[in-house]
């Protein structure tokens, strides 16, 4: 086992800051969580904090090298398919042990009306058949391949403002989970929306939407997720991420 192993922990996500947590507070562990940049006031983490892309997988195997770095958890948001892409290869290149930490999907229960598609430009060619009045929660990052629907009303929610193009008719409303069922009930009744589009993100924090909807009696349009690169171990929380580095890094 090295003296201090150093665990890099791609981040960006709930579980990312819970097992820097985890790791922080065992003795001998050096965590270095690393961020894309994306969101100005990022809450305090515990270890070393880096910020910014790498510059592609190749750069990202130079920093694991020069920093000497034992096991990479990649807890990534499971859209985050570039950063997921290039951790495989850096590993591949390095020897590094790596994990690819996803929470579980959202699974639909009785009363939903779920539509699920590939793409949010699968979402968009649906929207226009389902409804008028569009509750977007897919991210302020994909809002182009919505520009195009003049004619429908969007509401869009996201954490930091988002930057054209987007949708002519768009309202914005700036928060960050987690929500509440009742909060979710009474945006889509005082917005009169009627279809709703998320990202299969999973989790609880943004899953109260889903309630609200089904309660309601709306569609909704489930954009799947990006699968994992083949070959990379997968483990679905916090509690397995860390059995898997005790073993990688004993
Ligand atoms: P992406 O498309 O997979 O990544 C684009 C580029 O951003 C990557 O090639 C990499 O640049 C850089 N990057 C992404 N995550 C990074 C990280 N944790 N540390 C250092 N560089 C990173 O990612 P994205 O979808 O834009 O997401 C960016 C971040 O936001 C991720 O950390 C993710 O966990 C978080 N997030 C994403 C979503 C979502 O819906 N996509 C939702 C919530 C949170 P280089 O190639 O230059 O290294």
């Amino acid at each position: 086992m090295p003296p201090t192993p150093h665990v890099l922990v791609l981040g960006g996500t709930t579980e990312a800051r819970e097992l820097a947590e985890a790791l922080a507070g065992r003795p001998g562990v050096r965590v270095t969580t690393s961020l894309a940049g994306r969101v100005a006031r990022p809450g305090a983490l515990p270890g070393d904090v880096r910020v910014g892309g790498f510059g592609g997988a190749d750069k990202l195997a130079d920093w694991l090298r020069r920093q000497h770095v034992d096991a990479l958890v990649d807890a990534t948001h499971p859209f985050a398919a570039a950063i997921t892409a290039n951790a495989a290869r850096a590993a591949a290149a390095t020897g590094v042990p790596a994990v690819v930490l996803r929470r579980p999907g959202w699974q639909p229960g009785p009363g939903d009306r779920w539509h699920p598609v590939p793409s949010l430009a699968a979402a968009a060619g649906l929207l226009p058949s389902l409804g008028r009045r569009v509750f977007l929660t897919t991210g302020r990052l994909g809002l182009a391949a919505f520009a195009h629907l003049a004619d429908l009303h969007f509401v869009v929610r996201s954490v930091e403002p988002p930057d054209p193009p987007m949708p002519p008719r768009t309202e914005v409303l700036l928060a960050r989970g987690p929500f509440t069922v009742a909060g979710e009930t009474s945006l889509l009744r005082e917005h009169r929306v009627d279809v709703l589009v998320t990202k299969d993100s999973g989790g609880e924090a943004t899953a109260a939407k889903l309630t609200a909807a089904r309660d309601l009696g709306l569609p909704v349009v489930v954009v799947r997720r990006p699968a994992v690169p083949e070959g990379v171990p997968v483990v679905a929380g916090v509690a397995q991420a860390l059995r898997w580095l005790d073993l990688a890094v004993s």
